[in-house]
């Protein structure tokens, strides 16, 4: 058992891997001497793996799990909650904008008795105005409508104790939204605050269609929200049409007007066909989540590790 495991994330970061592991290394050796690092190579096409390597050559501590293709972060993520050793655990992403320094203070704090010690951003450097803007806009929605309190303006960057990381092990949905989870938990969570830097070298892996995924994984994991909009729109959609169909029977029967109302029809029509398109999507949504927990795939596959080494 070791005292503390760091895992991070790696999905081309070669250029990164030698700084980050240095500092690392410095940092974590502040906390204890009995660490791992775990490196999860998420399917890198670059010369990652091949560093990561080098660096468990030279250091018996540094472990690794390489995955077949890329899985995603999240899941790779997860892939080292589950291999891991430590009894208190670091999330960091792997291009330097999660400082490594800040381990030290983050375990201090976890001393001081909590279970879960997040790091928030005060500022986030080198991000475009897009992602800090729809970032900013997603978790202040996220917020409103979910019944879990996930913390604004943090990643995955964190410490999360023995305790969380069992509990976080007995959650075995496939869409993973990790900050979430630990969030729903409970137990005792805090804080520390820090500028986020630019990532160091290369450029970020989350593309837009990542992102929107990921965004909807959230939603859908802890909300029910949207479907409740559906439910929602489609009474409000029906009492409307309700009084036009009323109208429609009046008009004719009554007034005796038979051919008016072109402008009035294609509207209803396009609206109630909006409608109802969104409405299926939305449900699609999470049937489509439903359907990938019923194949109950695994959630990423190995081609080759150090986990099993003996420290
Ligand atoms: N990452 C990963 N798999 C992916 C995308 C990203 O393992 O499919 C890793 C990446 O190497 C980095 C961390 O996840 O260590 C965060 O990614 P990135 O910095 O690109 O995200 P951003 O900071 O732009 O949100
Ligand atoms: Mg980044």
């Amino acid at each position: 058992m070791n005292d503390i495991s760091v895992i991070i994330p790696i999905y081309n970061e070669e250029s990164n891997l030698d700084e980050l592991y240095n500092r690392l290394e410095k940092s974590v050796l502040k906390v204890s001497s009995n660490y791992e690092i775990l490196f999860i190579n998420d399917g890198s096409i670059d010369n990652s793996l091949e560093k990561i390597k080098e660096f468990a050559g030279k250091n018996k501590n540094v472990r690794y799990l390489s995955f077949s293709r890329n899985f995603g972060h999240q899941i790779a993520i997860s892939a080292g909650i589950d291999k891991c050793s430590g009894d208190t655990v670091i999330i960091i992403d792997g291009d330097l904008q999660d400082p490594p320094e800040l381990i030290p203070d983050l375990y201090k704090k976890h001393k001081e008795g909590y279970n879960v010690v997040y790091a928030k951003r005060k500022t986030r450097k080198g991000e475009n105005l897009f992602k800090k803007i729809t970032a900013k806009f997603f978790y202040r929605i996220l917020s409103k409508i979910t019944s879990v309190n996930i913390p604004l303006d943090t990643g995955d960057f964190r410490l999360i104790d023995d305790k969380i990381l069992k509990s976080l092990k007995l959650m075995p949905e496939k869409h993973k939204f990790i900050r979430g989870q630990i969030s729903w938990l409970g137990f005792k969570q805090t804080f520390i605050e820090y500028d986020r830097d630019s990532r160091k070298h290369g450029e970020t892996k989350f593309t837009y269609r990542k992102m929107m995924n990921f965004a909807i994984d959230g939603i859908t994991s802890f909300s029910a929200f949207p479907l409740k909009i559906v439910t929602f729109l489609g009474f409000i959609v029906s009492l409307f049409s309700l009084i036009v169909i009323l109208y429609a029977i009046y008009s004719r029967f009554i007034l005796d007007r038979v051919i008016t109302g072109w402008t009035s029809l294609i509207i209803s029509t396009m609206f109630i066909g909006g409608v109802q398109l969104l409405s299926i999507g939305i449900i699609g949504e999470y049937i489509s989540r439903i359907n990938n927990e019923v194949k109950n795939r695994p959630l990423y596959i190995v081609e080759e590790d150090n986990i099993d080494m003996k420290l």
